[in-house]
């Protein structure tokens, strides 16, 4: 199906800017983007003209950061002094796969896709797993959605190796008794959860309760 987006290819100022990254051509793009597809506001062979450009959109904008690629050995790069290539830069043309990015702009599926402050996106799907009462739940894990890399399950980010996923809550205070709740002295201990009162707090305030 087309969407409104699929026709703006159409238009061929706008379709040029996806044609595909020529070796040494300079790209200006917005970094800290949360777009799914990576898109250059200009392109071209002059380094001058590209770092003019850039300079005049960050003077332009208090709220967006645009900076100055080259495209090396099919790679974005950091640019040097003079307009060489220098380090790799974390901010790539990830291509995503088809299905995933179908999924992210399906309203009516379940999973969608995230992009990492780095500019890699990644999609977030339920996985049904067996929780601790032994029922069947669902949970959302991160997994690539790259065509070349899909489908796998991180925890961090494969590009920057941010944190992907919050650490699971801790079910410890569940089972610990009102008193005890929060104190550092509570441990899980089934036959003997408290160092200091072995057999629980006499009263309902522990007068050793430390957090
Ligand atoms: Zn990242």
């Amino acid at each position: 199906m087309d969407t409104s987006y699929d026709f703006e290819f159409l238009n061929e100022r706008i379709a040029e800017r996806y044609n595909p990254y020529q070796e040494g051509e300079y790209i200006v793009i917005q970094t800290w983007s949360s777009n799914v597809r990576l898109v250059p506001l200009h392109r071209g062979f002059d380094y001058r003209e590209a770092k003019q450009f850039c300079e005049f959109e960050n003077l332009g904008s208090d709220y967006n950061h645009y900076s100055l690629r080259i495209v090396y050995q099919g790679k974005l790069h950091h640019i040097g002094y003079d307009g060489a290539p220098t380090i790799k830069s974390r901010e790539q043309d990830w291509k995503v796969a088809a299905d995933y990015l179908q999924a992210h702009y399906d309203r009516s599926s379940d999973g969608e896709i995230e992009v990492c402050n780095c500019s890699y996106p990644f999609f977030w799907k339920f996985k049904t797993y067996i929780n601790q009462h032994g029922e069947g739940a669902d949970k959302l894990i991160p997994v690539t959605c790259l065509m070349d890399d899909h489908s796998r399950e991180i925890d961090n980010c494969p590009n920057c190796n941010a944190r992907l996923i919050e650490e699971e809550e801790e079910d410890t205070w569940e089972e610990a008794p009102d008193t005890c709740k929060g104190c550092k002295y509570y441990s899980e201990n089934y036959f003997m959860p408290c160092a200091v009162h072995p057999y629980g707090a006499d009263d309902d305030i522990c007068p050793d309760y430390s957090m």
